[in-house]
């Protein structure tokens, strides 16, 4: 796969040394200041991107806002076999495509082709709904009256996405997106802006073979200033954004302060529950990959164990011991496990997280720290490490976006450790290890897991695209991808037909004239 190499992919996505990243399709243009992307992986200036000034984001709301005029009344299976094609088209640049965003963001070659799987899934996914947004009839109360409910495209749908999932995230909200009859404005993150003009060229050959109009896939490029014209934006009905809880606030009170409609889907702060009844090989697995897998920088990546007291120095023993087994270098060389953070600031921050468990009382387990010399000359490679900690100390309560794990003991019943888990502010993944009936149910309960996701002998990282995806408290409330998800992109209008020569008014009420 590697002999793929890089360069080649980049030819086969169509990407230059300076990029536009501004579009409305086929149509490109940028007068922006340029971001430089620089990979992680070796430090190697990977290409330019201009970004979008206040005019560029005119012409494309302007593209936008007319593209939806003809993408609604296309019929939504018709929209379908035009996400149908852009699957094919994946599936067709996959490996460059896998490349790429293992190279700009810095995970595992094998983490990278699986993000792109995961776009082709959730577009066979779109593809099927696209003949499913059913609404529902209702019986009325008055005679010859027929009442039913129907869901409508909203318009122009903005995605602002994070930087480690510089692909997947977008697909999940356009596949959909597209199939209710939005059109999509997307502004990826700085940190990998070269994704996004490589997802948008694959999306643009689609609409233009189609002969559909410019606008329908969007992208535009910049930090959060650029961000923020969406958010302020009445022409965007809806925002979807992905990033961190400090993004999430500010994002959600711009939305809302013009009424508009947000989805969030924000920072976590992922628990396993160990319990006397764990199976400890499946625990070991689950936990390593869940804490070392894309360096730590999942949004579901597991931050803490809670160690029934009883099982606690063998799981200890077990996960620190795997720990000496990682290998950590080059992501896209399929022997390395772990690759390097997205950049310096991300290091940075992973020491600081060190030294503060420190500080606080925490002990060290497994030692952290950067790796210097041949292979490593990015500067962003860390050794995952692992600390002994209180479930109260302010670092356990707060997301490290980094491979730093801590080990929380707790005793008696697994309600105990529930209440560990819950006692954060964020509420995205949870898991639970255990061959307890009782002690699994209690943890999907009412009583159990306050979190978007549980799982029962899985760890908190990764999902399915199937189920939906997304969590409660500072976590944002949204939900994406599958199930009823694609509800949120639609409007919903009750209808209520009268087919009789009468003028019944509801709750019985007389007007007589
Ligand atoms: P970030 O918040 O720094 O940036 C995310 C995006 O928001 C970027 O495109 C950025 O330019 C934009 N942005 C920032 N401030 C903005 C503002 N005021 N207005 C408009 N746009 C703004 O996050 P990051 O470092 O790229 O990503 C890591 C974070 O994302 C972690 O907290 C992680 O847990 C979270 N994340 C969550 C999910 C999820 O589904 N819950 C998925 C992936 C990542």
């Amino acid at each position: 796969l590697t002999d793929f190499g890089v360069e080649n992919a980049l030819n086969v996505l169509g990407i230059n040394e300076v990029n536009d990243g501004t579009s409305t399709g086929s149509n490109s243009f940028s007068n922006g200041e340029i971001i430089e992307s620089y990979s992680p992986v070796d430090g190697q200036l990977i290409g330019k991107v201009k970004t979008t000034s206040k005019e560029d984001y005119e012409k494309v709301m302007q593209a936008a806002t007319t593209a939806f005029k003809t993408w609604r009344t296309i019929p939504a299976p018709q929209r379908g076999e035009i996400v149908r094609q852009f699957g094919e088209k994946l599936r067709e640049k996959k490996e460059a495509l896998g490349i790429l965003v293992s190279y700009e963001m810095g995970k595992s070659l094998q983490e990278g082709l699986g993000e792109v799987q995961e776009m082709i899934d959730i577009c066979d996914f779109a593809v099927g709904l696209s003949r499913q947004l059913h609404g529902l009839t209702m019986h009325s109360e008055r005679p010859g009256h027929r009442m039913y409910e129907q869901y409508h495209p909203l318009g122009v749908v903005g995605i602002i996405s994070a930087f480690n999932f510089p692909v997947a995230v977008w697909a999940w909200n356009t596949a959909l997106a597209w199939i209710c009859g939005d059109v999509c404005v997307w502004k990826p993150s700085e940190k990998t802006p070269i994704c996004g003009v490589a997802c948008q060229n694959i999306a643009a050959e689609v609409f233009k073979a189609n002969n559909l109009p410019e606008g329908i896939s969007c992208l535009i490029n910049g930090d959060y200033k650029v961000g923020e014209m969406m958010t302020k934006d009445t022409r965007v009905p809806l925002v979807s954004a992905t990033g961190s809880t400090r993004m999430g606030k500010i994002v959600a009170q711009e939305v809302a302060a013009r009424l508009g409609k947000s989805l969030l889907e924000l920072g976590g702060n992922n628990a396993i529950i160990v319990t006397p009844d764990a199976d400890i090989k499946m625990t070991v697995i689950g936990a390593v990959f869940g804490a070392v897998g894309t360096c730590g920088q999942r949004c579901t990546s597991t931050r803490r164990l809670i160690i029934h007291e009883s099982v606690y120095d063998k799981v200890k023993e077990a996960v620190a011991d795997a720990y000496k087994q990682l290998r950590i270098g080059n992501p896209l060389d399929e022997n390395n496990h772990v690759g390097p953070l997205i950049d310096k600031d991300a290091v940075g921050m992973y020491q600081k997280a060190l030294t503060q468990v420190v500080e606080e009382g925490g002990n060290i387990v497994v030692e952290g720290g950067v790796l210097i010399g041949e292979g490593y000359e990015s500067g962003c490679y860390v050794k995952p490490a692992i600390a002994e900690a209180k479930p109260d100390y302010k670092i356990v309560q707060h997301e490290t976006f980094a491979p730093v794990l801590y080990l929380l003991k707790y005793s008696g019943d697994v309600e105990n450790a529930i209440e560990i888990q819950n006692n954060v502010a964020q509420g995205l993944s949870s898991a639970i290890m255990t061959n307890n009936l009782r002690e699994a149910e209690r943890f999907l309960s009412v009583q159990g897991s306050d979190c978007g996701i549980a799982n029962v002998n899985i760890g908190t990282s990764g999902a399915e695209i199937g189920g939906a995806f997304g969590g409660e408290k500072e976590t944002g409330g949204g939900r994406e991808s599958g199930s009823d998800a694609w509800k949120i992109y639609m409007r919903r209008q009750t209808n209520t037909i009268n087919y009789t020569t009468e003028l019944p008014l509801a709750q019985g009420i007389k007007f007589d004239l």
